[in-house]
């Protein structure tokens, strides 16, 4: 089953996905991740998008296209995937198309003034991926990770300036989608207000499981 998560940053797109990956057993895919992880290996990919993500804006869709198509070759994409921040664009969109066939478009809906509220308080672990709120999901020991116990970091785009930019950047790029994928009959809203358990279970019944 190949999936797609829509909705503004900080939806919570990627905490649910870590909930039902394992139930569902394909692969989460979060370009997001996947950007964040060739900065910090400063692979040639990462020094070139760091200043991009810092921002806000979005990368180039052709760098974003290249680097999804080499992920999903990969063998644990055979069965499926959860793909969480691609596509963001109708260009993104149409190229998916043509690397495989999705099943459903899962659009996670949420207000703007939660979005900040999510947003500021968010804190990661940059090596698991796994996603915290200090307030709404705090980890066991205060800044580190529950697994490793790494000291989880603020994103840079969590920072309140790139937030604005990226609630607009999703406005302009991205919100067209949801008229893209209902026409194409594949697209489900769920209220993502709720707390992640909760929001997992609407993910699965969405998708009647
Ligand atoms: P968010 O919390 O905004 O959903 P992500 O972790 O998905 O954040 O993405 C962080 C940043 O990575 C984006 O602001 C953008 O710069 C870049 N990015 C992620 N996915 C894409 C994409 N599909 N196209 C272009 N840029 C992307």
């Amino acid at each position: 089953m190949n999936l797609v998560l829509l909705g503004p940053p900080g939806a919570g797109k990627g905490t649910i996905a870590g909930i039902v990956r394992e139930k569902l057993g394909i692969p989460h895919i979060s370009t997001g991740d996947l950007f964040r992880a060739a900065i910090k290996n400063e692979t040639p990919l990462g020094l070139k998008v760091k200043e991009i993500l810092a921002s806000g804006e979005l990368v180039p869709d052709s760098v974003t296209v290249d680097m999804v198509k080499e992920r999903i070759a990969q063998s644990d994409c055979k069965n499926g995937m959860i793909l969480d921040g691609f596509p963001r664009t109708v260009y993104q969109a149409d190229e998916l198309a043509k690397m495989v066939k999705i099943d459903h478009v899962i659009n996670f809906s949420l207000s703007e003034e939660s979005v900040v509220k999510r947003l500021s308080g968010r804190r990661m672990c940059v090596s698991t991926g796994k996603i915290y709120h200090i307030i709404y999901n705090p980890p066991k020991v205060e800044g580190k990770d529950d697994d490793t116990g790494e000291p989880l970091i603020q994103r840079d785009d969590d920072k309140e300036d790139a937030i604005r930019n990226r609630l607009k950047v999703y406005q302009e790029s991205t919100e067209p989608l949801i008229t893209y994928y209902k026409e194409k009959g594949l697209l489900r809203t769920i209220d993502a207000s709720a707390a992640p358990d909760a929001v997992a279970e609407s993910f699965l019944t969405a998708l009647n499981l």
